[in-house]
């Protein structure tokens, strides 16, 4: 799933190619990524496009009043394309168009939102006011955005008895920082994914802090000025724990261990995080009973 690095540079990539374009069509294929009906999305047609923005994980393209809203979740993504066909695209089974946005002009070029697999996740939502996303509404402080100091983070914490790793990708608790790059910070602060929020030292939460902040940014340093479509691999390239179970911690040499959940996995360097004491996972121990 994109997180804060990957939409920041998709945020820059489009703003470059969209702003001050007009829309010729826009063909919602998947009705089911479509979550709102009021202003229908023919609405945009004919207008020209502002400023394109961030929220946490969420692209805003402002289009004469109007806000599209795109979250792309886990199989999401989003295509530049060169030359779209006049001709509609053809719903179907194994099509994973969403929507496609087409501007004026000769070349025919914008947009494609397209989702692989069966667990549709892509929303997309046309407003008047962002706000008006329920998980817009919710977003917690931009951890990149101004103002964000180590008080402001450790008011965040106070009081937060979750574990570290669930508070860090808490979208209501911090925009944009999702599985991945929870992953990666941890590492960077060499911390337990398990460890209560509100039992980190003073000197613990100003390091984990820090951590947040350059992980952050040299993943949105890497990720400036690519294409839409090399920033999925750029992400994994990145990456230090996160999706390398079984290879050496490029810090230690420790071998990287993962814990799975029902519906996700973290990963992280025993050496470098827990004192090289592997973490309980309950779904192994239950295997070896
Ligand atoms: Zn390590």
């Amino acid at each position: 799933m994109p997180e804060l690095p990957e939409v920041e540079a998709l945020t820059a990539y489009l703003s470059e190619r969209l702003t001050g374009r007009v829309i010729a069509a826009v063909l919602p294929v998947a009705i089911s990524a479509l979550k709102t009906h009021d202003p229908p999305v023919t609405d945009l047609v004919g207008r020209t496009v502002g400023p394109v923005v961030r929220h946490g994980k969420f692209l805003d393209i402002e289009a004469g009043g109007l806000h599209l809203v795109i979250h792309l979740a886990r199989a999401g993504w989003l295509r530049w394309q060169p030359g779209l066909p006049a001709a509609p695209p053809r719903p179907g089974p194994r099509n994973p168009l969403a929507l496609r946005v087409r501007l004026e002009g000769p070349d025919g070029d914008g947009f494609d939102l397209t989702e692989a697999g069966s667990r549709k996740g892509l929303a997309v939502y046309l407003v008047r006011d962002p706000a008006e996303v329920p998980g817009v509404a919710r977003l917690g402080p931009d951890p990149l955005g101004p103002g964000f100091g180590p008080e402001r983070f450790r008011a965040l914490l106070s009081g937060e008895r979750r574990r570290i790793k669930g508070v860090l990708r808490d979208q209501s608790v911090l925009a944009g920082v999702g599985n991945a790059y929870s992953d990666e910070v941890l590492h960077a602060a060499r911390m337990s994914p398990y460890k209560l929020a509100a039992d980190l030292s003073e000197e613990e939460t100003d390091r984990l802090y820090e951590a947040l902040g350059t992980t952050l940014r040299e993943a949105v340093e890497r990720s400036r000025g690519l294409a839409a479509g090399e920033l999925k691999a750029e992400k994994k390239v990145g990456m230090r724990v996160h999706g390398r179970t079984g290879q050496p911690c490029p810090v230690c040499g420790d071998t990287v261990r993962e814990v799975s959940f029902a519906d996700s996995s973290l990963q992280y360097c025993p050496t470098c995080q827990t004192g090289g004491r592997p973490l309980a996972d309950r779904r192994l121990s239950r295997l070896l009973k």
